[in-house]
This record gives C-alpha cells, sequence and structure tokens, in this order.
C-alpha cells in the first residue's frame, strides 16, 4: 500500500509532540497539529495528490513548508526533518509521550525536575516515589503510570499480534457495532483479511447510511483506550491491548472497491493498477473509472472482471503470481476447511493434554470430523508425560475399545515420536509398527548445524514407520526463530521416502508458512493440516492451518486429510 493520509498524519503529530516538548513557538506547533488532522480526514489519498502533480498547498492549513513535506513523506517513507528533531531531544523522550497520561507537558516537567530521559529513567524515579512527590500528580497516579508502562513495553516487545487475536477482537468489535441497524455492510481488510500469521492492526470497513451513529458507537466500545483520530467518516482509536484499529465509512456504491484497495498487499495493488492504466482505466478506493465515468466500485469481483481477471482471494494478494494467473485463469481452487475430514495430531490427558480421549473424539465428532489420531508424546518428553512402549501399548487398546463401541467417530492409533539428535524415534519399531500413523517431531537440541539437523531428520525419515514431520520449523511466533535445516532437501527426502511435513495449527507455531506450502507444492510433498490440539478448543484451530494452506496455493489434493478414512490408511503405508 502507499503511504496513506495516517502516516502523514501520525508524523505531524509525533513533530507536534516533539516541538511540544521543545517548548517551540505554540503557533507552530498548532500548524502541524492542524495539518495532521487535515490530512487525516481528507477523503482522498494525498499520495494520490502527489503522483497526480496535484497543488496540496489547496488544502486548509497546508502551506509550501508543508506541501513539501507531504511530498517527501509520500515520495520516501520519511522525514528528514522528524530524524532530525528526534536527534535533538533526549533520546527515549518522545517515548514518553506515547504513554497514556504523558502528555508533552508532563513529559517535558518530568525531563526538567527529574532529568528523566526515558522510560527506564521514568520507572526508576516512580519505583523511588520521586514522581508522585511533584506537583500535579498522585501516589495512585503513579502506580497507574507505573502499570501503563508496563503495558507499553510488552506490547513493544511483541509488536505483532496473532491472528488469532486479533481474531476474537475483530469479532467483538463487529458485534459492537452491529448494533447499529442502519449497517449495512461490515468487513475487516488488511492482513488480517489475507490470513498473516501476525497482524499490526485492523482496518475496518463499513458502509452505513449514517456514518455519525457507526462513529459514536466506535468510540463507545468498552475496550478502547484511546481516541487518536475522529473524523466524519474515519477513525483510529487505541484499544487496552495497545492494538490500534483504524474504521472508515464508506459508500455501498464503493464498498468493493475499498475493500480491495485496504485489503492490499500494497504490492498487489500496484500491479493492479499498472494493468489498469495499460487498459486506459484508473483505479482507487473508489472504483474503476474509464475518463470520469464509474465502471464498477460497490464489488471487488466486478473490478477483477474490469480488468479481465478472475476473483482472486485475499489469501493470495501477494502479487506473487497470482495476477498472472487470474489473467490465463490459472488460479488454483484453494482447499476450504468443509474438505477437511480428519485431525491427524492431537493429545489427550495421557500426556499433556486436558481432556480424555472419549471428549477429544466427541469435540471432533462434533466439529464434522470423521476421524481423529490420537498422538501423545513418546517417552522423551518426560516433562509432558511422554509414553513408553508399555504405556502405548495400554493406549492402543483403550483406542481399540473405543473404536469397537462404534461412537461414529474413528480414532486413530498414533504417537508423536520424538525424533533423537541421532535420528533415531524415540520408540522401537516393533509398536510403533502397531499404530495407523506416526507423528514425529523434534523437541529437544535445536541448536544443531544447519547440516547436522538436516541430516538428523533425514535419516529419521529412513525408518519406514515415519510418517508426517510435526511442526517442521520448529519456531514459536514472537519467541523462538525457526531452528537451521534445510527444508527443500527434507521436503525432497519426504517425496522419495512416501513421506508428509505437517501445517501446524498451533497459533504461535504455524509451520508451514505460505511460501513453504509452495515449495511443498512443487518440488510434490504432501501436507497434513492438523490441529496439535491440547484440549477441546483447540480442535476449533483447523480453519489457521487451512488458511496457511490457502496462502500457499493449495488445492484439497495436496493436503492428506482431505482423504476418506479409507484412501488414509492406505496412502500412510509405506
Ligand atoms: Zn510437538
Ligand atoms: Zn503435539
Amino acid at each position: 500500500m502507499t503511504v496513506q493520509n495516517a502516516d502523514v498524519a501520525h508524523i505531524f503529530e509525533h513533530i507536534a509532540d516533539i516541538l511540544a516538548i521543545e517548548n517551540a513557538n505554540p503557533f507552530r506547533i498548532r500548524a502541524y497539529r492542524n495539518a495532521a488532522r487535515t490530512i487525516f480526514s481528507f477523503t482522498k489519498p494525498v499520495a494520490e495528490l502527489v503522483s497526480e502533480h496535484g497543488d496540496l498547498t489547496e488544502l486548509p492549513g497546508i502551506g509550501k513548508d508543508l506541501a513539501s513535506k507531504i511530498e517527501e513523506i509520500v515520495k520516501t517513507g520519511e522525514l528528514k526533518f522528524l530524524k532530525r528533531l528526534e536527534k535533538e531531544i533526549p533520546r527515549g523522550l518522545s517515548e514518553l509521550v506515547e504513554i497514556p497520561g504523558i502528555g508533552p507537558k508532563k513529559a517535558k516537567y518530568l525531563y526538567k525536575k527529574l532529568n528523566i530521559g526515558s522510560l527506564d529513567d521514568l520507572v526508576s524515579a516512580a519505583r523511588q516515589g520521586k514522581v508522585s512527590k511533584l506537583k500535579g500528580f498522585t501516589v495512585q497516579g503513579e502506580k497507574k503510570l507505573l502499570q501503563n508502562i508496563d503495558t507499553f513495553k510488552h506490547s513493544d516487545q511483541a509488536k505483532r499480534t496473532l491472528w488469532i487475536e486479533a481474531h476474537d477482537l475483530a469479532l467483538s468489535l463487529i458485534e459492537h457495532l452491529q448494533k447499529i441497524p442502519e449497517i449495512e455492510q461490515i468487513e475487516v481488510a488488511g492482513s488480517y483479511r489475507r490470513k498473516k500469521t501476525t497482524v499490526g492492526d485492523l482496518d475496518l470497513l463499513v458502509s452505513c447510511s449514517s456514518p455519525l451513529k457507526v462513529m459514536e458507537q466506535f468510540k463507545s466500545y468498552d475496550q478502547v483506550q484511546e481516541v487518536r483520530a475522529m473524523g466524519d467518516t474515519k477513525a483510529s482509536v487505541v484499544l487496552k491491548s495497545n492494538f490500534q484499529v483504524d474504521l472508515r465509512v464508506v459508500d455501498k456504491e464503493s464498498f468493493g472497491a475499498a475493500l480491495l484497495y485496504f485489503t492490499g498487499s500494497k504490492a498487489h495493488n500496484i500491479h493492479l493498477r499498472k494493468i489498469a492504466l495499460e487498459q486506459g482505466y484508473k483505479i482507487n478506493e473508489y472504483g474503476i473509472f474509464k475518463g470520469k465515468i464509474k465502471l464498477a466500485g460497490s464489488e471487488e469481483a466486478r473490478i477483477y472482471k474490469q480488468l479481465g481477471l478472475g476473483y482472486i482471494e485475499p489469501e493470495l494478494r501477494e502479487d506473487l503470481g497470482e495476477i498472472e494467473a487470474a489473467r490465463r485463469g490459472k488460479l488454483p481452487k484453494l482447499v476450504e476447511q468443509k474438505f477437511i475430514r480428519g485431525d491427524l495430531h492431537a493429545h489427550t490427558d495421557a500426556s499433556d493434554g486436558q481432556n480424555s480421549l472419549e471428549d477429544m473424539a466427541a469435540e471432533a465428532k462434533r466439529l464434522g470430523l470423521e476421524y481423529l489420531a490420537i498422538t501423545e508424546h513418546s517417552k522423551r518428553v518426560s516433562i509432558a508425560h511422554g509414553l513408553d512402549a508399555k504405556l502405548l501399548e495400554k493406549h492402543i487398546r483403550k483406542i481399540d475399545q473405543f473404536n469397537k463401541a462404534q461412537n461414529g467417530m474413528t480414532l486413530l492409533k498414533g504417537i508423536e515420536v520424538d525424533i533423537l539428535v541421532d535420528g533415531k524415534l524415540d520408540l522401537p519399531d516393533s509398536i510403533l509398527e502397531l499404530l495407523d500413523v506416526r507423528v514425529c517431531s523434534v523437541h529437544y537440541n535445536l541448536n544443531l548445524s544447519m547440516e547436522k539437523m538436516t541430516e538428523r531428520i533425514i535419516r529419521a525419515m529412513d525408518n519406514r514407520y515415519f510418517n508426517i514431520l510435526a511442526h517442521p520449523t520448529g519456531r514459536l511466533i514472537n519467541k523462538r526463530a525457526p531452528y537451521a535445516f534445510d527444508l527443500e532437501k527434507i521436503m525432497i527426502a519426504a517425496r522419495d521416502r512416501g513421506c508428509f511435513l505437517e501445517i501446524n495449527c498451533q497459533p504461535d507455531r504455524l509451520d508451514l508458512e505460505g511460501e513453504h506450502c509452495k515449495l511443498a507444492k512443487e518440488i510434490g510433498v504432501k501436507l497434513a493440516i492438523s490441529t496439535d490440539a491440547h484440549s477441546t478448543n483447540q480442535l476449533h484451530n483447523m480453519e489457521l492451518g487451512v488458511a496457511q494452506a490457502r496462502r500457499g496455493w493449495l488445492e484439497n489434493s495436496d493436503i492428506i486429510n482431505t482423504m476418506s478414512l479409507n484412501a488414509l490408511l492406505r496412502y500412510l503405508k509405506r
């Protein structure tokens, strides 16, 4: 996406904050604040004005100086003037004004009185009770301040919000907004809609005949901590979780165009605009135009159609060949959750799961699945009460018994067996051969060299009872990077040996990523989408893995758990 009005407004607000700390001329400060407001509520993207060589000084409150700054931001994404300012003030002081309860005035005051030049300075002063002794602060306020800083720091470290967290927020916010009966359409755009594993902020689009009502309702959401901007049809708030949500009310006739525009990705949109230009059209957030005539705008699909393209699913919009494929009518028919017939990785309270085998089976049935593999940890994972051969044998009998009772759900006898550091599996073949499916995992000794790790996994695959490589990269989003290994080599080895790789649906794992799925398809190795559920609730996470597969262009036939039970069991035999 090109630089948005909100970005420009944010930079100007930031400048105003710094100037205020520096005790600059109040008129100058106000000029930046006014400009920020003007640009934020301006209905046309300033980036477009710049690219059309429009006159920015025609905007209220924008003189030559500000106009050239806007131009610089649009063209370079940043502003040298701001960088210079940031150098002049004590490092970290501008961070202070980001803390709720501390405006520029208080930041300056703290700097003057206690020589506080950073967040850390402020924390230590507050802990010593120095802040509450100052005029305008209280003991209560000091406490609250420490809490706010803690929240801020926390959010700063884990900058990206997991998709599922954003999803929960989106659902509750939509429910709140839908109390306005005049709302006709409501969608969340942005990377959320493209189902990226993490989401930076939420972009809500609404069509409604009473925009002001929507604004009021938005503001009244009980999770709102701060209203950053509020116009007639646009607003931006920060929630208590420090998550930013932007909302726009757009005309019904432009809803599809706006949805397309704000869904992105930036690269996808740029490519679309180029195609439009080549065909003599123009597209923007209001529609697709030939000259002054609007050809479409209310629906995304009609805009694509006008460009001679099939409808491109949001998960594909990364400019990674989807536009070319759409042009040739060669878009994949993406896998859908309703075609998933079973789940091949789940734990019960026999190892580290929370629910019984019966409860897990009942929930899987309720979700419409036909089969569920029970895959407890093996003994190496002692912390999770991994099973040894004896316990596993007992467990196998229990599953046999369950299946005999014909509960309308077939449980597969499985294991999540550890891949030991030498590439051996954690349980003897004599017990592995009694199982329907073996999920194999690396949980320990993650710090091997790339060669050693690759060798270790391939050696494990040499075992004829190896079926599925679980959570293949080992990454934990925001917590742990993937371990070093050669994924391509592993995929080739898996294909050649009749093994499969897993897309793990745990919200902070979600490996494989979209591009890995694409690679798997190229190489010709099939994948399983598995929840790795440790509770009945987590069985619901299947959609997260399906989203990864869709981002990787995968179709039903690429996913082994879209198969019927009998076909799958045959397929798993090596
Ligand atoms: Zn595991
Ligand atoms: Zn597991």
